[in-house]
């Protein structure tokens, strides 16, 4: 949308006026057929034309360029009333100064700069506009406007609640929620502690079944060395007393063997069985050799 051609003093050339609005144009573009719009004007008539509104030639946004220069000084050489002028402003400037001008116009209405206190927030802010030579006059008195507890409780006051304030309750609220807050983070730490502890607990029973089951084949491993040994012990107490027998037998051998001579004399005068005897010692001594 373009300036109102009202508000311009003197003459304006038609050629600075937009084909679409028929204002003076505002950040003009330019089509190849050379008619001019304000760029906002010619975007929004080509989402449903493809032609130039003025000679119905065809158009797209591509082909749109800036103003040829001198135009551009034209258009910005022209003088232009304020748009705050129906509140009194009677500045008139060339439309290129006519932005830095009305960002710090005095009767502009502009939102009151209090945000609500401590919390920020575009809702809970003043609602006030005033213009912008009233701001100061309007922040002494707004109701937004917030400053520190005099009796040093340390909160912030806006001031239409300072005459309800009560440092005393604020307090004890505050201590409450702390409260409350510090309440559910022992109870969210002893509930992870008991589910530490239950599953330390399962993992302890786990390994105390496994070393019963341990010591369990130990015992039989035990049992079954204890049986072979009493099996040794047997054999060799069986060695032993076979070891006696033949060492009894060997000394009567040997007895036997001593006597000898003398029987070997009754026998020689007996006559006869000498050398079955002998035989039967010979095989006897082999017999507890091989013992
Ligand atoms: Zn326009
Ligand atoms: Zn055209
Ligand atoms: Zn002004
Ligand atoms: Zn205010
Ligand atoms: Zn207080």
């Amino acid at each position: 949308m373009g300036f109102d051609l009202e508000r311009f003093v003197g003459y304006v050339n038609e050629g600075l006026l937009c084909c679409v609005c028929r204002d003076v144009l505002e950040r003009p573009l330019q089509a190849p057929c050379e008619h001019a719009y304000c760029s906002a004007c010619i975007s929004s008539w080509l989402l449903h034309h493809h032609s130039c509104p003025e000679d119905r030639q065809p158009l797209d946004v591509g082909s749109l360029k800036p103003l040829y220069r001198y135009m551009r000084n034209d258009l910005n050489r022209l003088q232009i009333r304020c748009v705050n002028a129906g509140q009194g402003c009677e500045v008139v400037c060339s439309l290129e100064n006519l932005h830095t001008h009305e960002d710090e116009c005095e009767f502009a209405f502009i939102s009151c700069s209090n945000t609500g206190g401590e919390y920020i927030c575009y809702y809970c802010g003043c609602p006030v506009q005033v213009e912008r030579r009233g701001l100061e006059a309007h922040l002494s008195e707004c109701n937004f406007r917030s400053r520190e507890c005099p009796n040093g409780c340390g909160h912030t006051l806006l001031s239409m609640d300072q005459s309800q304030h009560n440092c005393v309750a604020e307090l004890r609220t505050e201590v409450e929620l702390l409260r409350a807050e510090m309440l559910c983070k022992v109870e969210e730490v002893r509930r992870e502690m008991e589910s530490r502890l239950d599953s330390q607990r399962r993992h302890m029973v786990q390994k105390e079944s496994q070393l019963k089951n341990e010591v369990e084949e130990l015992k039989g491993q035990l049992s079954r060395v204890m049986c072979d040994m009493r099996a040794l012990l047997g054999a060799e107490r069986l060695r032993r007393q076979e070891l006696a027998e033949a060492e009894l037998e060997k000394r009567e051998l040997l007895e036997l063997l001593r006597d000898l001579p003398t029987r070997m004399g009754e026998r020689a005068r007996k006559g006869g069985t000498r050398s079955l005897t002998l035989d039967c010692i010979k095989r006897k001594s082999r017999e507890v050799t091989v013992i």
